[in-house]
């Protein structure tokens, strides 16, 4: 089947036109195309959508089964979301590249932590911490070039949040992500993993609730990024209302909520460069990009931007094409401005995966 939509694109508002042949982005018009979108003027095309922090085939327990899998990446389909970056997950979901109909994934294989320090169920733990360096190794084995750590959780010993690992250690897991071609991320939520990470190389940092001027100055020398998963910092109060018997802990969590979107702004504002993700699959149900995009306004970003943050930028940061020539046709196109919010961006008119139509919740369409 060739396709041919029409319409504007982002960030710059020029005209797009575009055929879509063996599933791939033409520039040059092709013969006997079917004309799916744009064919009265007006509209907008995009690459797709990226979420830069989701977790396909995790569950409130853990691993799940592929079905549910599957659900959740059609989910993030149908909300225009056709790339995303797997920060951890438990279920080897690496079958679901066989379904040409659900996102492209890029896996960080299992989360990394040790025995205690993490969601029960969700990770590999790590008795003695000399073994993480081969743990990375193991997991940039089974993923698609991203390694996830565990840089804080709470550790009840101490009552409060703390960092899992030496800086030593780090150095050594880094180092070994980096000679394997892996790049490497890590869930911090406070302020005393950050420094060591940093130093260490680490390549982005999850949430960053816990950025100094210092640690912020840090990603700069070192150019780390920031994913900051800001809808998921509504969760914070719920945790640490459910966490009474670590006081410290519960006003810790209660500060880096009540100073989060600051902290993440101070960061952009200094050049940190910050992408969309929505921590769907745990606490955060799938589908919410639109969400998180809109988010990023409220730490500074202007809706081009935010937009950007979850779609070209994105791509571009995570080394996968956007509209050129010969890349794999996958877009969401708009009748209205997506820049608008949420109710517009949730529902695009149009998704093309692998250069298939879809129009959302009804299957693929004529
Ligand atoms: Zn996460």
């Amino acid at each position: 089947m060739r396709l041919h939509v029409r319409g504007r694109g982002l960030p710059d508002g020029a005209d797009v036109e575009l055929w879509i042949v063996d599933g791939r982005i033409s520039t040059e018009p092709v013969a006997g195309a079917d004309t799916v979108f744009g064919a009265s003027g007006g509209g907008w095309i995009l690459p797709g959508l990226v979420d830069a922090h989701c977790h396909i085939g995790l569950g409130k327990r853990g691993e799940i089964e592929l079905d549910e899998a599957m659900a959740q990446a059609e989910t993030e389909r149908d909300a225009g979301a056709l790339l995303l970056r797997d920060c951890g997950s438990p279920t080897d979901t690496r079958s679901l590249d066989e379904r040409d109909d659900l996102p492209r994934i890029i896996r960080a294989g299992k989360h990394l932590a040790r025995p205690k320090r993490y969601i029960a169920g969700y990770a590999v733990e790590i008795e003695d911490e000399s073994q993480l360096p081969a743990a990375v190794a193991a997991e940039a084995k089974r993923g698609d070039g991203w390694i996830k750590l565990i840089g804080d959780w709470i550790d009840r010993k101490v009552g409060d949040l703390a960092p899992l690992w030496s800086d030593e250690v780090l150095r050594a897991a880094i180092d070994t992500a980096h000679s394997r071609g892996a790049r490497v991320t890590a869930h911090v939520f406070s302020e005393d993993a950050l420094p060591g990470l940093i130093r260490a190389g680490i390549d982005c940092i999850e949430h960053g609730t816990g950025l100094t001027d210092d640690t912020v100055a840090l990603m700069l020398e070192h150019g780390t990024a920031l994913v900051p998963t800001l809808i998921n910092l509504e969760n914070f109060p719920g945790i640490a209302d459910a966490a009474g018997r670590y006081p410290t802990y519960a006003a810790h969590m209660r500060d880096l909520y009540a100073r989060g979107y600051a902290r993440i702004a101070a960061a952009r504002e200094a050049g940190v460069p910050v992408y969309a993700g929505t921590d769907a699959g745990s606490m955060v149900a799938h589908g919410r990009i639109a969400d998180e995009i809109e988010a990023l306004k409220a730490i500074g970003m202007n809706p081009t931007e935010a937009l950007g943050a979850a779609c070209w930028d994105a791509r571009g940061w995570l080394g996968r094409p956007g509209l050129e020539h010969g890349a794999s046709a996958d877009l969401v196109c708009y009748s209205r401005d997506p820049r608008l919010g949420p109710d517009v961006l949730t529902s695009p008119d149009l998704v093309i995966l692998r250069g298939k139509a879809f129009r959302p919740a009804a299957g693929p369409a004529g």
